[in-house]
């Protein structure tokens, strides 16, 4: 069976960098299974960027988290709408709009990455 796979973008809240996240379809829904770094021109080229996928993202079993930071989680900015990784803090900064906002959980997400 062939596996069905992505890949999102998101910036770390810490060092501002780029990374891909690679996801899998798994009984119908979609789960984080490897993080990587990544150059933005790569994205691009690769059409990372354009990605629009709707699940649950929650991390395998042996998700790697961040490259960058290591937090296994991260959330999804209210005003671009973009993903930032994320370390359970009330109030976040948007590493790709500039934006703050208090963050909120939510159970099933439609995502869409890049754009620059
Ligand atoms: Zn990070
Ligand atoms: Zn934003």
């Amino acid at each position: 069976m062939r596996v069905k796979a992505n890949v999102i973008l998101a910036k770390c809240r810490t060092e501002r960098q780029l990374y891909g996240m690679r996801i899998e379809e798994r009984n119908g829904d979609w789960i984080r299974t490897w993080a990587f770094p990544i150059k933005e021109e790569l994205a691009v080229q690769e059409g990372f960027d354009k990605v629009n996928i709707n699940g649950s993202f929650h991390a395998a079993e042996d998700y790697p988290g961040c490259p960058y930071c290591g937090t296994q989680n991260f959330f999804v900015c209210g005003t671009c709408g973009k993903l930032n990784c994320y370390n359970g803090e009330r109030v976040t900064t948007c590493k790709w709009c500039g934006k703050s906002a208090e963050t909120y959980t939510a159970d099933t997400l439609s995502v869409t990455g890049g754009g620059y």
